[in-house]
């Protein structure tokens, strides 16, 4: 699935920078509208849920002012900042607490600035970093338009240092032909069958995203899947057994494996409710454990017993199924 957006919103400031240009010129041959704008996004909606799914179907292109890049444990030591925002519409999505109904596609054009303040880090740094592309979005659906992945994958092929970012996209071919010197991991969000089928939408099929690792694995790029969120409501161990088989049966033994277990905080559980007022997402507080984030906000996660058990049984078969596989963390 291509990702065309309904319209390309380009800050005035942006203009000037040819990945804006690139973008401009590739999506006005398709016909999409282009918005020159300063200051607020002109979304023209007064109604605020309206807004968050028109606003879902665009593109905005904007500069980065220069701030600190964010730390991002466990993933990696510091969040990239290349894009914030996705087109997906997944309804437990994470973005609903760190962005509310303003969670967009925003791509940065000014890359290059990002670039030398991920290198300053670097060159601070006794040990070779790790840098998340997607903490705060999934940059992949516009790739085709700026081609912000390409050039970072490019850069840290000189580095010693790692990039890796996490899509649900499987629109992969501006990813090939790529020097990455196998220095930028690609991963792929997968979740058991039954979750996707309720809780994702707009987003690429479990088996394309399959397919699509497995293609790159050929690339060879270092490949990665993030099984998340893991719900562990009735039914799961059927329910991720299955996943763990699909994605021996995909041909993905050895790749790095990530697990992060459903959470969800009170602001989200809000924005959710709105956005999609008949959603099944479990987000009761019986049988969850109130935690406080790394961001300051607290969060409902499952209880120590749930969880303990989820990861014994996932991690024994993942070692029974996925022998080559590496589990990175299982939170
Ligand atoms: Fe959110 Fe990821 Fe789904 Fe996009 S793909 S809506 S970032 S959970």
């Amino acid at each position: 699935m291509v990702f065309v957006p309904r319209v390309l919103y380009v800050q005035k400031a942006a203009l000037s920078y040819p990945r804006a240009a690139r973008a401009i010129r590739i999506l006005k041959k398709k016909d999409v509208p282009v918005v020159e704008f300063s200051g607020r996004l002109p979304l023209g909606h007064t109604d605020d849920v309206q807004r968050f799914f028109l606003s879902k179907r665009s593109l905005v292109l904007s500069v980065r002012k220069p701030t600190p890049f964010a730390t991002c444990r466990p993933s990696a030591d510091y969040q990239l900042p290349l894009a914030s925002g996705c087109p997906g519409l997944c309804e437990y999505c994470y973005l609903h607490t760190a962005l509310g109904l303003r969670s967009y596609l925003r791509v940065y054009v000014n890359l290059e600035e990002t670039l030398s303040d991920a290198a300053r880090l670097m060159e601070a740094s006794p040990e070779p970093l790790r840098f998340e592309g997607a903490a705060t979005s999934d940059p992949l659906p516009a790739e085709r338009y700026t081609g912000v992945l390409a050039d970072t994958i490019s850069f840290f092929a000189g580095c010693q240092a790692w990039f890796r970012f996490v899509t649900k996209s499987a629109d992969i071919e501006p990813l090939f032909g790529i020097r990455h010197a196998g220095r930028t991991t690609v991963r792929f969000s997968v979740n058991a069958e039954r979750y996707i089928g309720s809780f994702e939408h707009g987003t690429a099929g479990l088996l394309e995203r399959l397919s699509a690792a497995h293609r790159l694995r050929h690339e060879g790029y270092p490949v990665g899947l993030l099984v998340a969120p893991v719900f562990l409501e009735s039914g799961w161990e059927d329910a991720y057994l299955q996943l763990i088989r699909q994605i021996k049966k995909a041909g993905l033994d050895g790749v790095e494996l990530e697990f992060v277990t459903h959470r969800f905080t009170a602001r989200a559980r809000e924005n959710i409710r709105r956005v999609f007022p008949h959603t099944n997402l479990p987000m009761q507080e019986e049988g969850r454990r109130y935690r406080r984030g790394q961001f300051g906000y607290g969060k409902y996660v499952y209880d120590e017993s749930t969880m303990s058990r989820a990861r014994d049984v996932m991690l024994g078969e993942v070692a029974r199924l996925l022998p080559r596989s590496r589990v990175l963390y299982f939170v």
